[in-house]
C-alpha cells in the first residue's frame, strides 16, 4: 500500500489518482480472468466477472437476478450441494470441484471455493465464489478412469472409488448395491461372431447398463474381459434387486443372436448381487469375493439371471 507523507494537496491528489488506476486496472484484470460470482442468501446471482460469463456462455443480464442453480450441473449429485449449503450457511467456506452446465448444454469443470460475505457488524449477506476451469484437468482424469472400448469406468477408477463410496453411504445412512455382470458363454460368441462381434457387444452391455443406471451416483464399470460391475444406491436389499432384474432383462430384450447361448440363444448376463448396509463395515475385497460368490451361483443356476448374496451370516466385521 503506497503512504501519503510530507505532500501538499496537489501531490496528494495526483498520487490518490495514480491509486485508483492501479486498482481499477486490477480490478478490471480480475474480472476478465478470475471466474467470481455473488449471491445472496438464497443463492440468487447478484454480480458475475466477465470471466464467469465467458465460461458459462451466459450474458450478466441472463444471469443476475436468477438463482445459481442455473448453472448447476445434473450430473453433481444432491448431497453434493447439501453439503456445500449446509457449510456456507453455518459461516463457513466450502471447497470442492464443480461440474457447471453451461448455455449450450455442455458442460465446464471448476475447482471453487465459496465464502460467506459479511457486513460491517459480521452478519452473513450473502456469498462470493472464485472458480478456476479444470475442464482439461478432469478431460485428462477421466481418460486414465475411463475404459477405452466401452466407456464404461476402469478397474482402476473402481477400486479408488469403492471405498469413497461406501464411506459416503454410511455417513448418510444410505444402502448400497454392488452388482457384478459377467456375460453368458463369451468365448463362444467370440468363436462363433468373432472378436470384433464381441468387442460390440460389449459396447451393447454398457449402454445397457449404464441406460439402467443413470442416476447421479451410479457407477458402471468393466472390470476386465466380460465382466462389469456396478455400484448404486438404493433404499433396501429389496428395492437393489428389482433395479438388477431391470438390467439383466433389458439386456435379454435387445435381443442379440448369440447361438451357443442355449436356451436363450441371444446374449444373456449372469449377475451377483450385494447390498450394502449402511451399519455395517465392510473389507472391499470380501464385497468382490462375495458378489463373485453369487454370481458364480448364478452361473451354476443356468446363467441369465441374478444371485443374492446373504451377508447377515457370511460377512466378517472388523
Ligand atoms: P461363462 O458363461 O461361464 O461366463 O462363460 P464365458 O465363455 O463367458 O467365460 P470365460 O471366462 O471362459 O470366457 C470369457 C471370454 O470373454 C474369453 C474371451 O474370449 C472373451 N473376452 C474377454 N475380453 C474380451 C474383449 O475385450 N473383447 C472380446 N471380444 N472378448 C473378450
Ligand atoms: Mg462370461
Ligand atoms: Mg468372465
Amino acid at each position: 500500500m503506497k503512504k501519503f507523507r510530507n505532500v501538499d494537496g496537489r501531490e496528494l491528489l495526483r498520487q490518490l489518482e495514480s491509486l485508483l488506476n492501479d486498482v481499477q486496472m486490477y480490478a478490471r484484470t480480475v474480472d476478465k480472468y478470475v471466474i467470481t460470482a455473488t449471491t445472496d442468501l438464497e443463492g440468487i446471482i447478484t454480480s458475475v466477472s466477465e470471466a464467469f460469463c465467458k465460461i458459462s456462455g451466459f450474458s450478466e443480464a441472463e444471469l443476475l437476478g436468477n438463482n445459481h442453480n442455473m448453472v448447476r450441473h445434473p450430473d453433481m449429485p444432491d448431497s453434493l450441494h447439501q453439503e456445500m449449503w449446509h457449510k456456507i450457511q453455518a459461516g463457513y467456506p466450502w471447497q470442492g470441484e464443480l461440474k457447471n452446465l453451461n448455455k449450450d448444454g455442455g458442460f465446464y469443470w471448476v475447482d471453487v471455493v465459496i465464502e460467506p460475505l459479511q457486513d460491517d457488524l459480521g452478519k452473513v449477506t450473502g456469498y462470493m465464489a472464485v472458480r478456476q476451469d479444470i475442464t482439461d484437468k478432469k478431460h485428462v482424469e477421466n481418460l486414465t478412469i475411463t475404459d477405452e472400448l466401452t466407456g464404461a469406468y476402469n478397474r482402476r477408477y473402481y477400486n479408488r472409488i469403492l471405498p469413497v463410496e461406501i464411506a459416503r453411504a454410511k455417513r448418510d445412512g444410505q444402502y448400497l448395491a454392488f452388482l457384478m455382470v459377467d456375460a453368458d458363454h463369451f468365448k463362444k460368441y467370440n468363436d462363433t461372431y468373432g472378436h470384433q462381434a464381441g468387442d460390440s457387444v460389449l459396447v451393447s452391455i454398457v449402454d445397457a447398463m449404464q441406460g439402467c443406471f443413470k442416476r447421479a451416483g451410479d457407477y458402471t464399470f468393466r472390470l476386465g474381459g466380460e465382466e462389469f460391475a456396478v455400484l448404486f444406491r438404493v433404499e433396501d436389499g429389496a428395492h437393489a434387486a428389482i433395479v438388477a432384474e431391470r438390467s439383466r432383462k433389458a439386456m435379454y430384450d435387445l435381443d442379440i443372436e448369440h447361438s451357443g447361448n442355449a436356451p436363450h440363444h441371444r446374449v444373456t448376463l449372469s449377475m451377483g448381487l450385494m447390498v450394502l448396509e449402511p451399519d455395517v463395515i465392510y473389507v472391499k475385497e470380501e464385497i468382490y469375493k462375495y458378489a463373485d460368490e453369487a454370481l458364480y451361483r448364478a452361473k451354476q443356476n443356468g446363467r441369465n439371471c441374478i444371485e443374492l448374496c446373504t451377508t447377515e451370516d457370511d460377512i466378517e466385521l472388523f
